[in-house]
């Protein structure tokens, strides 16, 4: 009789380790969730970027939460960059979204953050 009780309670601890794993697992691809701009809101990712004349490619980009002094596009200079999206003041998850941006527009973006950033050296 004690050697089933040992097995059931040795099963038991089988069962809640699994479920500990799946229930961490799912947690960890929800994290890891991508999300499809395009698809969402395609006005936002039209064919070609109307500033440099030029063809729009396919991206997957961290999405960042919380305050930000600037967003990833500036209209003027570099309205398709989109080399991160932000997510808004609060939120988590999705972390990544599938998105179109402009390497002309990247381009003008790292030399306006390169520029940014000599103020504080
Ligand atoms: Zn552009």
């Amino acid at each position: 009789m004690k050697k089933i009780a040992f097995h059931m309670l040795l099963l038991m601890i089988g069962i809640i380790v699994c479920y500990i794993g799946s229930v961490s697992w799912k947690i960890e691809m929800e994290d890891e969730r991508t999300v499809d701009l395009v698809e969402k809101d395609p006005r936002s990712y039209p064919d070609g970027c109307e500033l440099h004349n030029a063809a729009m490619q396919w991206d997957r980009v961290r999405i960042a939460y919380g305050l930000r002094d600037r967003g990833p596009n500036m209209k003027s200079e570099f309205p398709h960059s989109n080399k991160w999206i932000d997510g808004g003041c609060a939120g988590i998850s999705p972390r990544y979204a599938l998105i179109m941006f402009c390497s002309k527009c990247r381009e003008a973006e790292s030399i306006f953050e390169e520029n940014w950033m000599r103020q504080f050296r």
